[in-house]
């Protein structure tokens, strides 16, 4: 089945480039032009992508990454940020927000292929088929359900196991705490989002790397970066 792919921009020209080349590539494209549109379609169906444009009117890109990602439905919809702005800060603030790349115009559509293939087929990998996972020397065996750290032996709680393993097949990404809490604890479990912070604390303690590598993204959640930060 085709990948559906949400484009949220304001400007025709831009529209309609993405539009011809991601069409030609077999994709299904939808094209919302303003951000409160943008979100509403995005709540409604299901992307596998969502191309936005950081500066639309009413609610710029930011804020309707943040929306995204805050939402347990579509917190994990993919987002390439597009933006005419070529600062630095921008770039951080948007991977901050939750932007999984970052684009800047003017651009070649060819480049926006790449960069939406490339994401495509990251998370097209089999996660929890694989049967360890490694990361900056913690090792998880799901088979056995034992962790180490460093060569050495690690008891965890059923739960902090379950966090930890889902942290691993979501490297790079932000994990708002109510899709943790979702994810781990049930959609049935009445707990408070502080359940999440004090296992995050938990494992971040056990294991060294993750106290630089597990990070807090203000105001959502967290995010073990893609690759271990050495400490
Ligand atoms: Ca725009």
């Amino acid at each position: 089945m085709a990948k559906k792919i949400l484009v949220i921009e304001d400007e025709k020209d831009i529209q309609e480039l993405l539009q011809l080349y991601l069409k030609r590539e077999g994709y299904d494209v939808q094209i919302a032009r303003d951000g409160a549109t943008g979100l509403r379609k995005a709540c409604k169906e299901r992307y596998d992508l969502v191309l936005l444009d950081l500066l639309l009117p009413q609610m710029d890109g930011l804020e309707i990454c943040r929306s995204l990602r805050s939402r347990p439905e579509t917190s994990y919809i993919p987002i390439i940020m597009i933006t005419a702005k070529a600062e630095e800060s921008d770039r951080i603030v948007g991977l901050e927000m939750g932007a999984d790349d970052y684009i800047t115009k003017p651009f070649s559509p060819r480049e926006v292929l790449a960069r939406v293939k490339a994401i495509l087929r990251r998370l097209e990998k089999p996660k929890a088929k694989e049967v360890r996972q490694e990361y900056g020397g913690i090792a998880l065996d799901h088979s056995r359900h034992e962790v180490t750290y460093k060569g050495k032996s690690y008891s965890l709680t059923s739960k902090e196991f379950k966090l930890l393993e889902f942290f691993l097949g979501n490297k790079g990404r932000v994990l708002s705490r109510d899709i943790l809490l979702n994810e781990i604890w049930g959609y049935d479990y009445f707990g408070t989002t502080r359940t999440v912070d004090v296992h995050v604390a938990h494992l971040r303690h056990k294991f060294h790397v993750l106290s630089k590598s597990l990070v807090s993204i203000k105001g959502l959640g967290y995010k073990l970066q893609e690759e271990p930060v050495k400490t």
